[in-house]
């Protein structure tokens, strides 16, 4: 069985704050998990990142359980993009990624992206001198 990892964005509504999700989602789905940022808003919504470690069929499995728990879940990797057409490789924004998503390629000296490591934080969207990332953060769509 190959272990993989998915960033996720968690939102979680009132009706969902006081379930324990995490909880479940160890102990029933045998996902692992590292809480990579959490939030709590007005009015009891949160928001989590997380980093969901399991085999595949065990990630879909517990995002359908959360989905049905009413948390809403979504891709990170889905929220940041590139434009390899704009991108000089400059290598400003592998100074402020600190999940690695963005890494220089010593070899080529390219500059290589990895969107099932982003967190969508946005850090660098703003480092960019040529605007070739795109995307919203998630805090954007507060
Ligand atoms: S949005 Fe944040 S985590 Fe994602 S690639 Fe940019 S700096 Fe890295
Ligand atoms: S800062 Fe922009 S142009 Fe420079 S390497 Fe990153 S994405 Fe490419």
């Amino acid at each position: 069985m190959s272990i993989r990892s998915r960033n996720v964005l968690l939102a979680f509504g009132q009706q969902a704050i006081h379930k324990p999700i995490l909880y479940n989602l160890a102990v029933n789905y045998q996902i692992m998990f590292n809480i990579l940022e959490a939030r709590i808003f007005p009015r009891q919504e949160g928001r989590m990142i997380l980093q969901l470690h399991g085999s595949m069929e065990d990630i879909d499995k517990a995002i359908k359980y959360m989905q049905e728990e009413k948390v809403e879940v979504e891709f990170l990797a889905d929220k940041i993009k590139r434009d390899d057409d704009k991108c000089i490789h400059c290598g400003a924004c592998t100074s402020v990624c600190r999940t690695e998503a963005l890494c220089i390629d010593r070899k080529t000296m390219e500059v290589l992206f990895f969107p099932e490591k982003c967190i969508a934080c946005d850090l660098c969207k703003i480092a960019c001198p040529v605007g070739a990332v795109i995307g919203t953060s998630i805090d954007m769509d507060l």
